[in-house]
């Protein structure tokens, strides 16, 4: 995964400036003194770079919008990225058998069927 660099204030300047100083998702501005996230537009984890141009300015609001979902749960980050570790493991590990216990089979059977349907106990060998 790409390494996060810091989020230096000049930085912060430089994306809000690339933005128009507004939000990337709602495209509407920021209040004065109003929080302001910086959300990587594709996230890391789904291969997202840490580059500028990957970063945009966002509302606390649109920004947990995005990384846990709205109304539908589509497209949000948490689920894709828990998708994208289960698919990756699911890839590293064999597939484990789901059979707990292993048959032991009917050598052991007290009874026994014949041909014709009777059930009858075996004899002690
Ligand atoms: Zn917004």
């Amino acid at each position: 995964m790409t390494k996060r660099r810091a989020m230096t204030p000049a930085r912060k300047a430089r994306i809000m400036v690339a933005h128009d100083e507004k939000c990337w998702r709602c495209k509407e501005g920021f209040e004065n003194g109003e929080r302001v996230e910086f959300d990587h537009k594709l996230a890391l984890a789904r291969g997202g770079t840490d580059d500028d141009e990957n970063i945009g300015p966002c509302h606390v609001h649109c920004h947990k919008l995005k990384t846990f979902g709205g109304s539908t749960k589509l497209g949000a980050d948490i689920f894709e990225i828990a998708k994208t570790k289960r698919l990756a493991k699911k890839h590293r590990e064999p597939k484990k058998s789901k059979h707990k216990w292993p048959s032991r089979g009917f050598g052991n059977a007290r009874y026994k069927k014949k041909l014709d349907g009777t059930v009858v106990r075996k004899e002690k060998a």
